[in-house]
């Protein structure tokens, strides 16, 4: 399994885009800024979305890349997978004709142009070969995270979330966990604000990290924009046993 991270940041600016990872070419999780990023014939190639939670910045690069998707040669609708509380807040505030087009009401040449999936926390499904569970996380919307699973290799993704009691024994449930992708957005610092807006901190995770017994590749994600160097030396601090890196825009994951 390759997993590029298109998009990694807790902001925007040059060189940093929002939450979007590209499973094989063909499954996209969160679209967020960094669905800019692929060419077109590769934007064109993705037929499944698993977002996380409605945040713009999880779903900022969706309603433009429906659009573009719009020349996907006989191709089905691209699906959009997420809980009823995010497929809710999509189809009123952005798929509404006033924000944006209605895409699952346009035909395009092989039905409608976008279709709504619901998943339920706890739910898993197969699609395009993989399995992907869908994990209830603790934020200020109702949010998933998810692990994906190609029956070799498995790797786990949080989303947004401040401490929870269902990530983490939900990872352990799986027989194996190679790669980890987790949130840690503000320093220990600010540790009120991160709890406050249902995020990580260092210490946070390090503390729920205790609980994680396989022992994958951390790639930590979301940090705030100029944040990055201080919010992973204080996590290195909590974990110096774990197998952490720090992941970049564009970066490749092979599994
Ligand atoms: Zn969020």
């Amino acid at each position: 399994m390759r997993i590029q991270a298109l998009g990694c940041s807790g902001g925007i600016a040059k060189g940093l885009r929002t939450s979007a990872m590209l499973v094989d070419g063909h499954i996209l999780i969160d679209a967020g800024t960094g669905v800019g990023e692929l060419p077109l014939e590769a934007l064109r190639r993705i037929d499944h979305v698993f977002l996380t939670h409605a945040h713009l910045d999880h779903i900022a690069g969706l309603p433009l890349f429906v659009d573009s998707a719009q020349g996907r040669d006989g191709r089905p609708p691209v699906v959009v997978h997420a809980r009823s509380e995010t497929l809710d807040a999509l189809q009123t505030h952005i798929f509404n004709d006033v924000i944006w087009p209605d895409f699952s009401r346009i035909q395009g040449p092989h039905g409608p142009l976008l279709a709504y999936r619901t998943l339920v926390p706890g739910q898993s499904v197969s699609v395009a070969g993989y399995t992907i569970g869908a994990i209830n996380v603790a934020h200020t919307v109702p949010a998933l995270g998810f692990w994906v699973s190609d029956g070799v290799h498995t790797f786990g993704f949080s989303g947004d979330t401040r401490t929870n009691d269902s990530l983490w024994p939900a990872l352990n449930a799986r027989a194996a966990l190679d790669a980890l992708v987790v949130e840690v957005s503000f320093p220990n610092e600010q540790r009120r604000l991160a709890d406050a807006a249902g995020h990580y901190c260092p210490e946070t995770l390090g503390a729920d990290l205790q609980r994680l017994d396989h022992d994958p590749s951390i790639w930590v994600t979301a940090m705030k924009p100029g944040e990055e160097a201080v919010i992973f030396d204080q996590l290195r601090a909590s974990v110096p046993r774990r197998r952490l890196a720090l992941l970049h825009t564009g970066q490749m994951l092979s599994l």
